[in-house]
């Protein structure tokens, strides 16, 4: 983990202290989960010293038991491919914490998805829920289930295998799932129709539905036009604006595609995108042509974005991130831990002045110690990326009351929503003419949660 520099705020001994002892403690539970003790630390560093001064908190033991899922699931699901071969993958579903409502979060399907990862995403969930404003409690699922190279029809038996058993944990008033990494529209469709086989129910136990079956207008959207809002709400707040400024943007997926949309709408320049081949950099910024390949690229044909760097003939870098391309604003939307300390300084050094988290913990803890020594704007994924599962919160909303809003009315929620997360990162962290967003958004989020274990007693 980093150690803090001269500038980085820092907590006093007695904290510090009781942040150790407290690490010690979730390290010995939790062995062999980097990034969940990741996740845990960035959020205990700033509630530590908040519970030293409100000890009801401590004494209730709240963020100990915050860090223990209320419940975990790992299960195999088996499928044939289309040789006839049988398959075998592990799936999970981590219920965290229900305290404000339903378990809600998505399923990554990702080789890379293990106990660690989904608990890291899982409990990020919980505190991103609770700033939403909307009633939903924080969980996580997912498998080491590969989607890429995989045709429709392998997709969909993983799907039916995998939604067979996790349907047994699952409902609109207990675990609402939805997409993540590797689930997007297609893979909902199909967890959807085996559900409602499966419980001869229709039933909003799913978000990110299509349109046709009870989806919302602007979910796809949501993440990345929210972690717009929330960038323009930290650059309005320091008295300057989006417009004109050059964002690099790494990922080309879900949250990658709509934040350069969002970012072409407000009048900033979008100059690179990636995937894990690596980045495109696009000198005049991306056009909305330019996009709408990306995203048939992406969505429709699954192709990889050094076709797209073909296409137009553009610099593509292999095997590299766009950390080293000058910008004033940076997005990372692609996967955790995507800036290292290295990047964070040559982001700096170029000249970029805000990082917004489109994807969950992309910044090392190293990193996020640069942005905070450096003073520049910094938010979040659980504050700057919560617009999805905001969003998500209001197809729950439209389910329940059958009913579907107008893509304007879902768009202002959405923009309401982000300019409120901000608000109460401002409340809670500031300190002098700064505001460290992550205090602010982890001590936000916890309150709420921390408030309604309280009243519900031995939880
Ligand atoms: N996977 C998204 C997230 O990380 C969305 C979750 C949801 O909509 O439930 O917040």
């Amino acid at each position: 983990m980093g150690t803090a520099t001269a500038s980085a705020p820092r907590i006093s001994k007695s904290n510090e202290r009781a942040l150790q002892k407290f690490m010690e403690y979730v390290a010995k539970r939790n062995q062999g989960e980097p990034e969940f003790l990741q996740a845990v630390q960035e959020v205990a560093a700033s509630i530590i010293p908040f519970i030293a001064k409100n000890p009801r908190f401590r004494d209730a033991k709240i963020l100990e038991r915050m860090v223990e899922p209320e419940r975990a699931f790992i299960f195999r699901v088996p499928w044939i491919d289309d040789k006839g071969n049988f398959q075998i993958n592990r799936g999970y579903r981590i219920q965290m914490n229900s305290a404000i409502g339903p378990y809600k979060g998505g399923i990554r399907l990702h080789p890379s998805v293990n106990i660690s990862i989904l608990k890291f995403l899982a409990f990020e969930q919980v505190f991103k829920n609770s700033l939403t404003t909307l009633p939903m409690g924080g969980g996580k699922g997912g498998s080491d289930f590969d989607p890429k190279g995989k045709s429709d029809n392998e997709v969909m038996r993983f799907c039916q295998s995998f939604m067979t058993e996790l349907s047994k944990y699952i409902g609109p008033n207990i675990d609402v799932p939805a997409g993540d990494i590797g689930t997007g529209g297609r893979e909902i469709g199909y967890m959807f129709g085996q559900y409602k086989r499966l419980k001869n129910e229709w039933s909003g136990v799913l978000t990110g539905k299509a349109l046709t079956y009870g989806g919302s207008l602007i979910r796809p959207e949501a993440t990345g036009y929210g972690s717009v809002y929330f960038a323009q709400a930290m650059l309005n707040h320091h008295k300057t604006s989006i417009e004109g400024k050059t964002a690099i943007v790494s990922g080309s997926g879900n949250v990658a595609q709509y934040t350069i949309e969002k970012l072409l709408h407000l009048g900033a320049k979008p100059v690179t995108c990636s995937d894990s081949g690596g980045y495109v950099y696009i000198k005049d910024g991306i056009d909305f042509q330019q996009l709408e390949y990306i995203k048939d690229l992406k969505n429709n044909r699954r192709g990889r974005i050094s076709e797209f760097a073909k296409e137009f003939n553009l610099p593509y870098f292999p095997a590299e991130k766009p950390w080293s391309v000058p910008c004033d604003l940076a997005f990372p939307s692609a996967t955790q831990n995507e800036i290292n300390e290295k990047d964070a300084k040559i982001l700096i050094k170029n000249g970029c002045f805000c990082v917004t988290e489109g994807a969950n913990m992309p910044s090392t803890a190293d990193a996020i110690d640069v942005y905070q020594s450096a003073g520049i704007l910094y938010g979040p994924g659980k504050a700057a990326n919560a617009g999805g599962v905001a969003v998500s919160g209001l197809e729950m909303s439209q389910n329940s009351i059958r009913y579907s809003w107008t893509k304007e009315e879902v768009d202002e929620k959405l923009h309401n929503i982000m300019n409120t997360i901000h608000e109460k990162c401002v409340t809670y962290g500031t300190k002098g003419k700064r505001v460290n967003y992550v205090k602010g958004a982890n001590i936000a989020g916890f309150i709420k949660v921390a408030e309604a274990m309280m009243a519900q007693g031995l939880v």
